[in-house]
């Protein structure tokens, strides 16, 4: 683990009755948990009252998923409010489950993103790559795509945003920078009116990535039983933190905490702490069992 406090996250999934949570509340209050490791769990959204109002706060809780914007007419949606309001402090957002078996894609996921973050809700944020993208060697570019639609938003490729005297051709989503449009309210003034073309590439969907947990898990390895290695996870998380350094900030790569979800357990956990991109883990299958989610917890090194 690196220098960032330790996180650990329990998703809770679509698992669950009210009396076999009550138990699991039971079997958290009474574990002992060290001190500097963030916790959150997260219940399906039917319980999480019971949950807030029977667990201890030394435990946060999550939403597993949230709607892209205030909450209204959205059959079945779950709003950001919502989840405020009856307790929550984060979210998990862009969870392998609800990317390739809801049908979630990026541009979608970096809206809820955008949205969390604006009411204060914090956001783990998941990426990762499917077998066949590892096999096929495009396991970074995988994660650095959904990396760069979480962080912001861009223009509909191919793009021609032309100006009197300056034109941009997008190939494919490009992120316009800042510099480009000072360029253009100090150069050329008189091109305001194509401004609303560069606010939509610069809406980022992630400004402050105080509030934000990068969750790496790989689709092959969540629920399958088949850890990633601490090598392979350690290779992605670095190449993750590189990523932001590159296009975000080295200050944001050094802070940001990037965890590792993926058949973590009891028993593969404290292997996997020791590498020292690894700043945590979303535990799926393991965190339904209080004193097996500790020992993942304790695992900080
Ligand atoms: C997850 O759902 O985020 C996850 C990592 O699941 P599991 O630990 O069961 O592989």
């Amino acid at each position: 683990a690196g220098s960032g406090k330790f996180f650990v996250g329990g998703n809770w999934k679509c698992n669950g009755t009210k009396e076999s949570i009550s138990k699991l509340v039971s079997d958290l209050n009474s574990v002992k948990l060290e001190a500097d490791v963030d916790v959150v769990v997260s219940p399906p959204f039917v319980y999480i009252d019971q949950v807030k109002n029977s667990l201890t706060d030394r435990i946060e809780i999550s939403g597993q998923n949230s709607w892209i914007g205030k909450g209204g007419a959205f059959t079945g949606e779950i709003s950001v409010e919502q989840l405020k309001d009856i307790g929550c402090t984060w979210v998990i957002l862009g969870h392998s489950e609800r990317r390739h078996v809801i049908g979630e894609d990026d541009s979608f996921i970096g809206k809820k993103a955008a949205y969390a973050l604006s009411q204060d809700l914090k956001v783990m944020a998941c990426i990762g790559e499917k077998l066949e993208e590892r096999e096929s060697g495009k396991t970074f570019d995988v994660c650095f795509q959904q990396m760069k639609a979480l962080a912001g938003t861009c223009p509909t490729p191919p793009t021609r945003i032309s100006f009197p005297g300056h034109s941009v051709r997008c190939q494919k989503p490009t992120v316009v920078h800042i510099s480009l449009l000072h360029w253009i309210i100090t150069r050329q003034p008189s091109s305001i009116r194509y401004l609303h073309f560069i606010q939509i590439a610069e809406t980022h969907n992630i400004s402050n990535w105080d509030n934000v947990v990068i969750a790496y898990e790989p689709v092959w390895a969540i629920g399958t039983g088949k850890v990633a290695s601490p090598q392979q996870a350690q290779e992605v998380h670095v190449a993750v933190r590189d990523w932001l350094k590159k296009n975000v900030s080295a200050e944001v790569a050094s802070k940001t905490r990037i965890i590792y979800g993926g058949s973590v357990n009891g028993g593969n956990c404290a292997e996997l702490a020791k590498e020292e991109d690894i700043d945590g883990f979303l535990v799926g299958g393991a965190s339904l069992k209080g004193p097996e989610f500790a020992t993942i917890v304790n695992s900080v090194t």
